[in-house]
């Protein structure tokens, strides 16, 4: 399957890409990466993307696209690929959509990765790297004993965690503001193009892996005859739609623009959430299946007060 994982900063693509590599034996493209590796190499283009890299802002078009085409161009994409930080603007989304056309190998799916704003700062702010196989982890959700026996692939020590340099809170910000205004839209972009699937990517790793996959099943079962034969099987079936998780269905359409503390409550009223709740997940789900287009969701940034007057004005521009 060729996959775009879509989501900001903090929603979960590098981790969820990384368990769709194991599961589906097909390559994680991550620009983001393949940025940093040009940085830490030193290379021209490396230093040309450092300095927008460390002040939150987007690399220029023409370095990214650069990067994507050679990327595209190896072997191991035959069989398809997981695009994780790419596109990232309309630009970058026209300009694959050319390339896969000529490739005569269209995205089949595209997933939207949601998540409130307050939970994408927590993730980030505890995110850490290990420096040697690149592994995520989370200090501040994962229990610190639980890393420190985790140990390295690659070095069979524990792993070398190291914070990265645009995680700071001020970058973080920032982030999270391009990504309102540059790829936000994109949501719209492939929605229209009919092949968006929205997840609720907040809660367990392994559940939204299970959503993920349920909505990668759909994405699928969307297609046309001819192209759904040409699709990779899937290495282990069934597992994918075996629970419909319903707590954050509730909790998400109750959120509205609650405060901190009302939030927290709902959240806890969330988690005891009744059959009924289930049933409205599921069915929001069946929807989800049957047309990418009923996807929609509010939108998932609750701004900072500050940001909030921006925010406001860009959607009332959009208008
Ligand atoms: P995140 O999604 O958490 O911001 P990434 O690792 O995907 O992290 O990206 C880190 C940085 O690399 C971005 O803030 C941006 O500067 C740059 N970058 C990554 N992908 C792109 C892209 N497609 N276009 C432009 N810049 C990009």
């Amino acid at each position: 399957m060729r996959i775009v994982l879509l989501g900001a900063p903090g929603s979960g693509k590098g981790t969820q890409s990384q368990r769709l590599v194991k599961e589906h034996g097909i390559p994680q493209i991550s620009t983001g990466d393949l940025l940093r590796a040009a940085v830490a190499k030193g290379t021209p283009l490396g230093v040309r993307a450092k300095e927008a890299m460390d002040s939150g802002k987007l690399v220029e078009d023409e370095i990214v696209l650069g990067m994507i085409r050679e990327r595209l161009a190896e072997p191991d994409v035959a069989n398809g690929f997981i695009l994780d930080g790419f596109p990232r603007n309309l630009l970058q989304a026209d300009a694959l959509d050319a390339l896969l056309a000529e490739l005569d190998q269209p995205l089949d799916a595209v997933v939207q990765m949601d998540v409130e704003y307050d939970e994408l700062m927590r993730r980030i702010s505890g995110r850490r790297s290990c420096a040697d196989c690149g592994a995520v982890f989370n200090v501040l959700t994962s229990p610190a004993e639980q890393i420190a026996n985790d140990k390295c692939p690659k070095t069979g020590e524990p792993h070398k965690l190291f914070q990265r340099p645009d995680d700071t809170e001020e970058t973080v910000a920032k982030r999270l503001q391009v990504y309102e205004d540059k790829t936000r839209p994109l949501i719209d972009f492939y929605r229209q193009k009919g092949i968006l699937q929205t997840i609720d990517a907040e809660g367990d790793v392994e559940e939204i892996t299970e959503r993920l996959e349920e909505a990668l099943q759909a994405a699928a079962g969307r297609k046309p005859a001819a192209k759904r034969k040409a699709a990779p099987a899937k290495k282990s079936g069934g597992k994918a739609s075996a629970k419909v998780p319903a707590k954050k269905t509730a909790a998400k359409s109750a959120a509205g623009k609650k405060t901190a503390a009302k939030k927290a409550a709902g959240k806890a009223a969330a988690k005891k959430a009744t059959g009924k709740a289930a049933a409205k997940g599921a069915r929001r789900r069946t929807a989800v299946a049957k047309s990418g287009r009923k996807a929609k969701k509010a939108p998932v940034r609750r701004a900072p007060a500050k940001k909030k007057s921006a925010a406001k004005k860009a959607r009332k521009r959009a208008r």
